[in-house]
């Protein structure tokens, strides 16, 4: 079983309209109500293949509520944690070929709350083989409150999968708890660093060197429609994929994370570890739906996926 954690899920509402006038009404019937925050993502990726998920996080109010009714009706594993604020929506408005959002920073969460979460995580904690961390912190939640959950997790040597980004990401890289897998892309890599790292394979290389990541078996630096570069322990893979049909790129970053997840929890071998989360990632830039992939067209991408160590 895979445990994902999304500690600010939200329920994604997204508004089609054909022009939207600022400072006016804007009326639709377009409208699509899901479960959102890169955990899910992640979740519903490794439902959709089949792998064996469970669902956990903060939920609050009729929010949080509709989260754990959509799940319960997809028939996903979830255990959330209750707290006394509502859990958020993200909005977003497509028109004119845009995509314009408003993301509600969330609720604020109580110090017994994170205790109490704590104590939650430590009972699933007897049911998983696999921990994925996605996604922000909410308000309230101290930067290092990741690190404390991966020590559960160290102690009782259950590798994690973290994939987060400013402050929470670089917070973790500094505790001695190190996550077993990361995922940044390249904007998150040179923001940890504090410069630009091109996609140059010998610059990519270099920063990876960097001993913040020291103790990490595996960094996925995903890099779009141009694939990734792969470290696992010291080697070090150019991954390069075939041209797709993008549909929606947005979250392939999370079906990725559940591609690695998904294949590393069945014992496959490192390279076909790489290639089922690239393909995985692509799987979903093929679809409307963000988190979602047809594992039905796993094989022929897998098979044009070439991998050179470098
Ligand atoms: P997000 O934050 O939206 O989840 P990300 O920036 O973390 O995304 P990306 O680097 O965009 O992640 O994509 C992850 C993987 O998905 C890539 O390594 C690649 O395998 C696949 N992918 C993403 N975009 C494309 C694309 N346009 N064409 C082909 N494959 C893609």
């Amino acid at each position: 079983m895979i445990l994902t954690v999304t500690l600010n899920p939200s329920v994604d509402i997204s508004y089609k309209l054909n022009q939207l006038e600022i400072d006016n009404v804007n009326r639709t019937s377009s409208v699509s109500k899901t479960a959102g925050g890169k955990g899910l993502n992640v979740t519903r990726v490794l439902f959709q293949a089949n792998s064996p998920v469970i669902a956990t996080g903060f939920k609050g109010g009729y929010l949080g509520a509709f989260i754990e009714d959509e799940l319960n009706a997809s028939q996903i594993k979830n255990s959330f944690y209750p707290i006394k604020e509502e859990t958020r929506n993200c909005i977003a408005v497509l028109h004119e070929g845009n995509q314009t959002e408003i993301l509600e920073s969330g609720p604020y969460i109580s110090t017994d709350e994170l205790q109490g979460f704590i104590k939650h995580f430590e009972k699933l904690m007897d049911e998983v083989q696999l921990v994925v961390f996605s996604g922000s912190l909410p308000a309230g939640v101290p930067v290092n409150y990741y690190s404390d959950l991966i020590k559960i997790c160290n102690h009782k040597s259950i590798p994690v999968i973290a994939d987060t980004s400013g402050i929470a990401l670089t917070t973790l890289l500094e505790q001695s708890n190190k996550p077993y897998a990361i995922k940044p892309n390249l904007d998150e890599l040179s923001q940890i660093l504090g410069y630009t790292v091109s996609e140059d394979i010998t610059e990519m290389k270099n920063a990876l060197k960097h001993e913040m990541f020291n103790g990490i078996q595996w960094i996925f630096v995903s890099l779009g429609a141009n694939g990734s570069l792969v470290k696992h322990d010291d080697e070090y893979y150019k991954v390069n994929i075939p041209k797709i049909g993008v549909v929606n790129p947005v979250g392939s970053g999370d079906a990725t994370v559940a591609g690695f997840a998904s294949a590393y929890s069945k014992d496959k071998s490192v390279i076909e570890i790489i290639k089922t989360a690239n393909t995985f990632g692509m799987l979903n830039a093929m679809e409307q739906q963000t988190g979602c992939i047809n594992i039905d067209k796993f094989e022929g991408l897998y098979k044009q996926i070439k991998i050179i160590e470098v």
